[in-house]
C-alpha cells in the first residue's frame, strides 16, 4: 500500500567556524526504501538521532524529501502542501507526547469532529454520534466530549489522540513512540487498543519506537535504522531464531531482563551515535561494531536478501549469529 523508495532527507546544518567554511549536511535519512502492506504492522526501532520520526514525517507528507519518492497504491505522492491534502483522509498521526498533541483550548468534541468535518460532508448529529462511536472505541464516554485535555490523565490523553487519527476511518497510521510517555502500567493498554483496532478496522501501521520489545509484541516485521540508513528488516518471529545484524544484536542485548538471577551479557553498545553532519565511512555502524574490518571502513554495504522476508546490510553476513539470549527480548514487553 506504502512504499519508500530511496528516500532520504538532507538538512542544511550550521556553516563549520574552522577554515575551510564548508556547509555540511545532516544525513538525517538516507536512501531508504521499503514498503507496508495494507493491515501490516512494520515496527521502525533505532537509537534516537537515528531518523525515525523524520521518516515518518515525510510519509505523512508533513516533510519533503530530499530525493527520493512515497508511493501510496502505486501512485507517487505529490510533495508539500499537496502531499498532505491528498493523504489527509488516508493516512493518520499518534504522536509520543499526549500533552502536546492536543490543544488545551479545544474540548474532546471540537478535537474529533474537525478533521472528519474537513474530510467528510456529515450532519451535526452525525458528526456526533462519530464522535462518540471514537471515543467509546478507546475506551472512554459520551460524557466525556465536552471535558478538555488537562482534564484527563496521560493515558486518557492518549486514547483521544488515538480516537482522533481512528475518527476518520484512516488506511494508515503513524505511531511515533505512542507509549514512551506513559506509565509503564498504562503502556500494555494502549498498545493492546492499537492492536484491536488494527484487527478490526485492518489499519496499517508504522509503529516507531527505540523500544524492541514493544516493537516485538506489536509489529509482524521491524526495520533497523541507524545514522538514516536501514541496516537490517526481519520478521519479528525470525527475532528469536534468525541470524541478526550486530546493530539489531546490540539493540537486543540492551534490554534488561527483569531477573536478578540473570547476569547482564552480550555486546553492549559503546559510545554515542558519530555525528550526521559526518557519518563514518563506509558501513556507518563500523566505529561501534563488534565484528568491524579493514573493509567496513572503505565500503558501504549493500542492504542483501538473507531469508524469507529477511534484509541485511552486512559486510559478514554469512558469519552472522543468532541473538544469544532470546527470553531478552520478550521479557520486558508489556
Ligand atoms: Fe559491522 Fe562491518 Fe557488518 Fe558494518 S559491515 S555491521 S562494521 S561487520
Amino acid at each position: 500500500m506504502i512504499e519508500l523508495r530511496q528516500l532520504s532527507k538532507h538538512y542544511r546544518a550550521a556553516r563549520s567556524v574552522a577554515w575551510p567554511m564548508t556547509r555540511q549536511w545532516v544525513r538525517a535519512v538516507d536512501e531508504v526504501s521499503f514498503s507496508i502492506a495494507p493491515g501490516e504492522s512494520v515496527g521502525l526501532v533505532g537509537e534516537s538521532g537515528s531518523g525515525k520520526s523524520t521518516l515518518g514525517q515525510m510519509l505523512l507528507g508533513l516533510t519533503a524529501p530530499t530525493s527520493g519518492s512515497v508511493l501510496l497504491d502505486g501512485r507517487q505522492l505529490p510533495q508539500g502542501r499537496a502531499a498532505v491534502a491528498a493523504l489527509r483522509g488516508q493516512a493518520q498521526a499518534v504522536f509520543q507526547d499526549p500533552y502536546d498533541a492536543l490543544s488545551p483550548r479545544q474540548t474532546v468534541r471540537a478535537i474529533l469532529t474537525e478533521p472528519v468535518r474537513h474530510l467528510q460532508r456529515h450532519t451535526r448529529d452525525e458528526l456526533e454520534g462519530l464522535a462518540v462511536r471514537a471515543l467509546e472505541r478507546v475506551g472512554l464516554h459520551a460524557r466525556d466530549l465536552d471535558r478538555y485535555p488537562h482534564q484527563f490523565s496521560g493515558g486518557q490523553r492518549q486514547r483521544i489522540g488515538i480516537a482522533r487519527a481512528i475518527s476518520v476511518r484512516p488506511r494508515f497510521i503513524v505511531l511515533d513512540e505512542p507509549v514512551s510517555a506513559l506509565d509503564v502500567s498504562i503502556q500494555a493498554q494502549v498498545i493492546n487498543l492499537l492492536m484491536e483496532i488494527r484487527r478490526e478496522q485492518g489499519i496499517a501501521y508504522l509503529f516507531i519506537s527505540h523500544n524492541l520489545a514493544i516493537v516485538e509484541h506489536s509489529c509482524e516485521r521491524v526495520v533497523v535504522l541507524y545514522l538514516g540508513k536501514v541496516m537490517e528488516i526481519v520478521p519479528t518471529a525470525a527475532l528469536h531464531v534468525a541470524p541478526l545484524h550486530p546493530y539489531t544484536r546490540a539493540l537486543i542485548e540492551a534490554i534488561p531482563v527483569p531477573d536478578p538471577a540473570r547476569v547482564q551479557g552480550g555486546s553492549l553498545l559503546a559510545g554515542d551515535m558519530p555525528d550526521p553532519a559526518n557519518p563514518p565511512s563506509g558501513c556507518r555502524f563500523h566505529t561501534r561494531c563488534p565484528m568491524a574490518l579493514d573493509a567496513c571502513r572503505l565500503a558501504a554495504p549493500e542492504l542483501t536478501e538473507h531469508g524469507a522476508n529477511h534484509w541485511i546490510a552486512c559486510h559478514r553476513r554469512t558469519e552472522l549469529t543468532p541473538v544469544s539470549d532470546p527470553a531478552r527480548v520478550t521479557a520486558t514487553a508489556p
